[in-house]
């Protein structure tokens, strides 16, 4: 298949030039001749064979068709999608079916969208390189010694290698963005409460947001118009009128204003590859007629621990759920019939449960704990409030804050794993965005010349300014 555009394969399905069951066949082929990088968990053929059958019926009978006709589009395993297997990437689950589909899946599919699968990630999305899944790392396909990046890693994959047209991630601190950053594609993740959680495997709720991955900002801004919007199954989901996104990219942005947070180009973490090919790109910028300036942010070493405490103690609330009786998994091991509850709730727990999840679910219940409440918790919402009204100030005065994805390219398997606070380190420049709830956006910027492995750039705007970002990043 030789489409870089879905408005021309659209128009050429709609005109019987491809039908929806060649497209099909094409990605089971190629997801089956790229079965060693582990970026899908199950397949979902009959489901959506049969979907590409009715889409091709329709044309033939002359009838409307959706607008997503012929997207072919993967998800991340935390989306629901009635009678269809969910992990989470995690044990716990067991072999659970959900029974009923999140709402953005739900319009994806009411405008013909095909779902062809469920994608590998970090357990309950907690992590940065995918090596947290209890099913196995996924690989970056650039070199297989290396991460794809965490959590959304299978969704990146997918896309970087063409197993779907587009896919959809969660980006709770960075798992859309970084991932996408290590694959070299477009990782978007909208404005908090653009599109509804309803269906969405909660890991931290107040951090939480659907995004895409795709190849260019036309695809993105298609999904974000279709999947957008109120839901009566979301009270968190912001009710403002969904923008024509796809239209609003047609406009070049005007001469526009930027921001460099001169912290996080000072950052020691950051590489010197990655540094100078985002000096290039301002530079390049400012010969454009844009303006940039370089302000003080004085919150760079607060961003990791204010996004660790406060997700980790939602995690700890959310999780709470799985304890072997209602989902999933239940620990066979009860010896006591005495204490057989509470073996059962501890023992599915431990068992059902990776190590990170863990990890983060303990750190969580501390941080909530009575007599550190205070010293943790609050005093992370504090600096949390701090940092949005820095990124509420910023725009009124600017477009965007431009900045670095992530501090270098890709890193190997195992690099990491002894040591979670540079793991933890690695998501320095993409959680800003969720503790703001603002929208953000990688977009590939360049190589690291030793070892050929690319990264991106990052751009925010305003919290639902979704649709000037898309148009810089689109442009720019
Ligand atoms: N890597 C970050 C973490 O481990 C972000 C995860 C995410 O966005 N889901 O929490």
């Amino acid at each position: 298949m030789n489409y870089t555009d879905f408005a021309t394969l659209h128009q050429d399905l709609k005109s019987q030039k491809i039908s929806c069951q060649e497209i099909l066949r094409y990605y089971l082929n190629k997801i089956e001749a790229n079965k060693h990088l582990n970026a899908f968990l199950e397949i979902f053929e009959q489901s959506a064979v049969q979907k590409a059958r009715e889409i091709d019926e329709k044309i033939k009978q002359g009838k409307e068709v959706g607008r997503l006709a012929g997207m072919v589009i993967g998800i991340k395993d935390v989306f629901a999608y009635k009678g269809h297997g969910l992990n989470a990437s995690s044990k716990i689950l067991g072999n659970f079916k959900s029974i009923y589909t999140a709402t953005c899946v739900q319009r994806l599919l009411n405008e013909d969208a095909i779902i062809i699968g469920r994608l590998n990630c970090d357990e309950f999305a907690m992590g940065s390189s995918n090596e947290n899944s209890a099913f196995g790392n996924v690989l970056n396909p650039l070199n297989t010694e290396y991460v794809p990046g965490g959590s959304s890693g299978g969704s990146a994959v997918a896309v970087a290698v063409d197993l779907c047209w587009a896919s959809l991630g969660t980006d709770t601190g960075g798992s859309i963005r970084q991932p996408a950053s290590f694959c070299g594609i477009i990782g978007f993740k909208p404005s908090y409460g653009r599109i509804s959680r309803y269906g969405m495997v909660a890991y931290a709720s107040s951090f939480d947001q659907a995004g895409t991955f795709t190849k260019n900002i036309e695809d993105a801004a298609l999904l974000l118009s279709i999947m957008s919007g109120s839901d009566e199954y979301d009270a968190t989901v912001s009710e403002r009128p969904v923008e024509n996104y796809t239209e609003v990219i047609k406009t070049k942005p005007e001469k526009l204003k930027f921001a460099v947070l001169k912290a996080t180009l000072e950052n020691e973490g950051l590489a010197d590859y990655v540094k100078s090919a985002f000096e290039n790109k301002i530079k390049e910028f400012e010969k454009q007629g844009h303006t940039i300036e370089y302000i003080d942010f004085p919150y760079l070493d607060y961003l990791i621990p204010t996004y660790y405490v406060l997700t980790t103690a939602e995690a700890s609330s959310n999780l709470a759920r799985y304890d072997g009786i209602r989902y999933g998994y239940r620990s066979e091991n009860i010896t006591d019939s005495e204490t057989a509850l509470e073996q059962t709730y501890i023992k599915s727990r431990s068992e059902g449960f990776g190590k990170e999840v863990k990890r983060r679910i303990m750190l969580g219940t501390f941080v909530l704990s009575a007599g550190y409440y205070d010293a943790y918790y609050t005093k992370a919402q504090k600096a949390r409030r701090l940092i949005y009204d820095f990124l509420k100030n910023t725009f009124v005065q600017y477009d965007a804050i431009l900045l670095p994805t992530t501090p270098t390219s890709a890193f190997k398997f195992g690099e990491k794993t002894k040591d979670p606070v540079s793991m933890y380190l690695s998501d320095i420049y993409t959680v800003l965005a969720n503790l703001g709830g603002n929208p953000a956006i990688s977009v590939p910027l360049g190589k690291n010349p030793s070892t050929e492995m690319p990264f991106g750039i990052q751009i925010i705007t305003d919290t639902f300014n979704d649709s000037k970002l898309l148009q810089i990043a689109k442009y720019l």
